[in-house]
């Protein structure tokens, strides 16, 4: 993708300021990996420009222990932290008490973005932290955020679930998918999608390929040129919006349209789910059911048959009673790790491919390749 750079260095020092409220002097702390577009906007250049000193830390965080992370911020005074709700899910598999065995007094806030922050996880490192956890919604394609709350420039209330409202510069609009129609009605649902044109920062073409950029992006609602996210989302009358997964990550079960998201969402609030991948797989009664991965935060005792399947039953209901019959899983697998690439991002085709017996294919950017094996004894 191509941007321009100007641009960019502008869409960073603006982002910096209004959505960091950082100062000259403070110091940041972004757990990303260096070659992501967090890694490289948020370790070098935005703090960088905002004259802040910035931590570059290589390694997971749980080693050598789960407290690593807290004592970094401990000793070098760390005001703003930026990470990914993967992350802080993996952390709260671990002992809670590293949380508290730091000084972290010095954090402002907690910012997390890259895929949804569930509701439990949100509260869990709220509650453990005491600092304002914001989220925020962005594609490497934006390379800044297009949903969050920007308290640098007036104070507003985190509601755990939303990342919040638009930031400036983006024209962000709900769109039915079919009709092109802009939705404007509160809690209706929609692809989110960006009028033109996108603010500095934001991609500008596809490396020598103008046609695949206008193609892709801006031509995938009827009837409408107008930047596609592809992400579903919902707005609410205050105007924080919801993100409720990729647009391709929707299943038909019996003629019913689900996100799998939504599933997701609901199997989380089960307080022994500290993590869980929905995927629909090809059934030939009802065209597709749901299959649910969940990683358990207390696997004690779940070796045992019915243990197991008393927990798989408990989830079940709790998706029943929440979203209905229809979205129940066919399935709950219990696992060690979801399959994610390094970044943290989970590979759902990978897994809907391996839960239909398929080849999951090319498989290069995963993080951990035993992550499938599991998944394919599993299903059988
Ligand atoms: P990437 O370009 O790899 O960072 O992926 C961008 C995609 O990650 C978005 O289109 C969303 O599907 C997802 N995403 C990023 N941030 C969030 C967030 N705060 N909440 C929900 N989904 C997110």
């Amino acid at each position: 993708m191509q941007r321009d750079t100007g641009g960019y260095t502008v869409a960073l020092a603006a982002s910096m300021q209004h959505i960091f409220d950082a100062k000259a002097g403070q110091t940041f702390f972004a757990t990303s990996d260096i070659g992501w577009v967090v890694g490289h906007s948020y370790i070098i250049y935005g703090p960088l420009i905002a004259g802040m000193a910035t931590i570059m830390y290589e390694g997971l965080p749980t080693r050598p222990d789960a407290g690593v992370w807290w004592s970094i911020v401990e000793k070098y005074q760390v005001t703003h932290m930026f990470s990914a709700p993967t992350a802080v899910r993996v952390l709260k598999k671990q002992d809670p008490s590293w949380l508290s065995k730091y000084n972290v007094s010095t954090l402002k806030a907690l910012w997390l973005a890259g895929e949804p922050l569930d509701e439990p996880t949100a509260q869990w490192i709220s509650q453990a932290l005491q600092v304002p956890i914001i989220d925020n919604y962005w594609q490497t394609e934006t390379g800044w955020p297009i949903l969050t709350l920007a308290n640098g420039i007036e104070q507003q209330t985190t509601r755990f679930g939303s990342p919040g409202k638009a930031m400036y510069g983006y024209g962000v609009k709900l769109i039915d998918e079919t009709t092109g129609e802009e939705l404007t009605q509160p809690n209706q649902k929609g692809v989110v999608a960006i009028e033109g044109p996108l603010p500095p920062g934001c991609m500008q073409t596809v490396w020598r390929d103008d046609d695949r950029f206008v193609n892709t992006y801006w031509k995938s609602i009827p009837g409408r040129l107008i930047y596609s996210t592809f992400d579903w989302g919902i707005r609410d009358a205050d105007g924080y919006h919801f993100i409720l997964g990729r647009t391709d990550d929707v299943i038909n079960v019996a003629g019913h349209r689900l996100g799998t998201r939504e599933i997701e969402e609901s199997i989380a609030s089960h307080p022994n789910v500290a993590e869980v991948a929905v995927v629909g797989v090809a059934d030939n009664l009802k065209g597709q059911v749901a299959m649910a991965f969940a990683v358990p935060r207390d696997a004690t005792g779940l070796d045992d048959d019915a243990a197991r399947l008393k927990l798989e039953g408990d989830v079940m209901k709790l998706v029943d009673h929440q979203l209905g019959a229809v979205a129940r899983p066919s399935r709950v697998y219990f696992v060690n790790v979801l399959p994610k690439t390094r970044s943290g991002k989970l590979l759902r085709r990978a897994l809907q491919a391996v839960a239909e017996r398929r080849d999951p294919g090319d498989l290069t950017t995963m993080e951990d390749p035993a992550a499938l094996q599991q998944v394919r004894d599993l299903v059988g």
